[in-house]
This record gives C-alpha cells, structure tokens and sequence, in this order.
C-alpha cells in the first residue's frame, strides 16, 4: 500500500491501528493455487488463527479458500462469516472429547492428533469420518519455538505409533479419511518439506477410504531484506508430480490440502503507531509509540524483525533509532534500525502486519486494543471498533469491600 494511503487512514481512523490490504490477500491465494495448477483437486484451507477478523474471513470464503480452525470458536466464527460445515477443517491440540463433539455435531471436517481421544471418539461415533495428524518428526526451519514436528514436539501422532493406530481404528471400524502434518512454521529447504512429504505418503498407504492429504503449512514469507522465502512455484511443481504420482499408485484422485496462514495473510497487514516521545540517551535514540507487545508481541515472543518505515517522513535523512513501546516492561520493537529521521507525532507503519499480530494483542496494563481497517476496492473500512473503557471492565464484577 502506499505510504500516504496509510497516513490517511491513521488521519481517520486513529492509531494505533492495523491496516489489511485485500488485494495482497487476493494475490498470495491465487500465487498458491497457481503453483499446484496441476494438481486435479486443490484445497486451501486458511489458517484462522493467523487473523480471525470476520470480514477477512469473507474475502476467503469469496475467494473460494477452506478454513483451518483450532478451537470450536474459530469452527463457529467461520459458520458466521458464510462457510459451509465441509470447508472447515478443525485440528486442536489437547482439546476435550467434549469439544471436538461439539466441532463434529456441527458437521466439519475433524482432523484427531492424539490416540487416546482417537479411540474414545472412535468409540462414540464410528460413522464421522476422521482425519488424522501425523507427526512425521522432521525438523522444518531452526527455531524450535516454531518447529512442530520434531521429537519433542506435543503435536500429532508419532509414526512409530502407527500399529497402535491401526489396531483403534480396526477395532472401532471407523473411517480415517485424511492423513495430516503441519511440521512447523517456517518450510524453508523444499527437500525436507519433501522427505516429510514422502512419510505421509507412506503412512497414506495403510488406509483405503482417504478423500485428502493435508500438508499443512509454514511457508515462509521475507520479513526484513535479505530474508529468503519459501519458493513456492519449485515446491509446487515437485509436490504436484510427486502427489499426482501417488494418486494413480493409490487408484484414487485425492484431494491435496494446505492450511496457510502466514503465506496469506502476513505482507498484507501494516501496523501504524504514532510516535508519542523521542528521547536521546546517552548510547542510544529511542522512539517511542504508542503501543507495546500488548498489541504486537512477535518481536519479543519470536524475535521477529518487522521492518518500520516513517510514513510521514519518507525521504527523510537515515538514522539509526531503538523504536520501543509505552508499556511498562522491556517492550522493543526493533534495536538498532535505520529509519528516516523521526519526530515526534510521525506515524510509523510495521510491515508485515497481517499475522499473528492482532489475534495474539491484549489488554496488558489496561490499554485498548487497536482498531482494524480493512483497504478493499479501493476504499477503507473499519472492520473492527477501537476498544473503550466499557471494555476493559466488561466482566469484571465490582464487589462490596
Ligand atoms: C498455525 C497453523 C497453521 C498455519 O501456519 P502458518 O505458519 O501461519 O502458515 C496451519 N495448520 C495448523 C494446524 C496450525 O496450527
């Protein structure tokens, strides 16, 4: 989007606020379904936890995306937002039986990634098909905040327990119809991506009503120059042979699924914060918006680099700044950073914004979380109010003391 688009709607709407662009979402989806064009049966299943608002969810119900859902409330915002029951996949971790009773009495797809509640729900409602989630227990990407499918990981079913596996869903006579893995957060070498491919593929075999394999996701999208990203059309084009490959092995034309959330979502979102104080120290200059990890917490929790550009003073002289928050606590945003000169009341807009950036804010010290804009044909609209006071003490209950 363009830098002064961006001080308009900050000009409008107030800061801090989050600003998504429906265009950039338009454009991943369709770069991603164009990489697998090959593939008979595609299914992109947008991964609601990267950003739930309701309206974003319509412009991938328009755009004929799935839903990847973790917990019955983002099942239940998906239905509100249009989608039909059988485009929600819903895959949670360590949830109740009672929940994912709930998710499969309102008919989506439920994606099991653990044996005991396998056989419990096995049991109960051998007729409901399920999907499972393998943990093919390869390393994608070094962070092992991110990585999800390694060792240690408490995500899906190991395939050393394949056996085991097999003797629940013999024993129940229940019908597994996919076959799941989400290895990580960041898919950066395509042959590790592929070598788990080929454990799926393998595990595939043991079952003969699958309708799908579902690879999940963690592509990776740049987030600071120089930042590598997934190369989509290369994985595209050996996933898409390889699975085609395994279809006609398998007598059958499946469906291959992906549950992207970052990929879609991330570059389409701007953060824009005003810049309450500058403030000289002895070693450093700090900028100081007016906002903190309540609103934005990738920085601190991953250590991830969103780049900050000086809307309001694009061709400024470089120089370098510690932009920081105005909560209480150690909240830097970026150390070190070479930003157009800076005054106080600029606007600075975070790039990369889209994802898991206002699903995970909060309202630590009390402060409102920000409003949403969405920019779609053209115009901006407000997708989501500011918070207010009446927020902050919505229930909390007063006692006599
Ligand atoms: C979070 C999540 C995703 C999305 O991951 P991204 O890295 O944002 O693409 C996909 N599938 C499952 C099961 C998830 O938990």
């Amino acid at each position: 989007m363009k830098p002064n688009t961006l001080l308009q709607i900050a000009k409008d709407f107030g800061s801090p606020v989050y600003v998504y662009d429906s265009e950039k979402i338009k454009f991943q989806y369709n770069r991603l379904t164009s990489a697998f064009g090959k593939v008979k049966h595609l299914k992109l299943n947008y991964a609601v936890k990267a950003l739930s608002n309701i309206s974003v969810l319509k412009i991938f119900n328009q755009l004929g995306s799935g839903l990847d859902t973790v917990s019955i409330q983002e099942v239940q915002l998906g239905l509100k937002a249009g989608f039909k029951p059988e485009q929600i996949i819903y895959t949670p971790n360590g949830v109740s039986l009672e929940e994912i009773e709930k998710a499969a009495k309102l008919g989506v797809q439920i994606n099991i990634d653990n044996l005991s509640i396998l056989e419990q729900f096995g049991t109960r409602h051998p007729k409901t098909p399920v999907c499972i989630r393998i943990n093919p227990h390869v390393m994608a990407g070094g962070n092992t905040n991110i990585s999800v499918g390694h060792i240690d990981s408490k995500f899906g079913i190991s395939i050393h327990q394949i056996p085991h596996l097999l003797r629940i869903v013999e024993n129940t006579n229940m019908t597994i119809n996919g076959i799941h893995m989400h290895t990580g957060s960041d898919i950066l070498d395509i042959d590790v991506f592929l070598y788990a491919s080929e454990i799926l593929f393998d595990t595939a075999k043991n079952f003969k009503n699958l309708d799908f394999i579902d690879f999940g996701s963690g592509f990776k999208v740049p987030y600071k120059t120089g930042d590598i990203e997934t190369n989509i059309e290369e994985l595209g084009k050996k996933l898409s042979k390889r699975f085609n490959e395994f279809c006609k092995d398998y007598g059958k034309e499946l469906t291959l699924a992906f549950e992207p959330g970052k990929f879609l979502v991330s570059e389409a979102g701007y953060f824009l914060t005003r810049v309450n104080v500058v403030k000289q120290t002895t070693s450093t200059v700090f900028a100081q918006v007016d906002s903190g990890f309540n609103h934005l917490i990738r920085p601190m929790l991953y250590g991830s680099q969103h780049e900050i550009i000086n809307i309001s003073n694009p061709n400024g002289r470089e120089r370098f700044y510690s932009v920081v928050g105005y909560i209480c606590e150690t909240d830097t945003f970026a150390n070190n950073r070479r930003i157009n000169e800076i005054s106080e009341d600029d606007i600075l807009a975070f790039k990369n914004a889209g994802a898991y950036c206002y699903s995970m804010a909060s309202n630590y010290n009390s402060r409102y979380r920000p409003a949403e804009v969405l920019w779609h044909n053209k115009k901006a609209h407000l997708i989501r109010k500011r918070e207010t006071f009446d927020d902050i003490l919505n229930n909390q209950i007063e006692i006599q003391i």
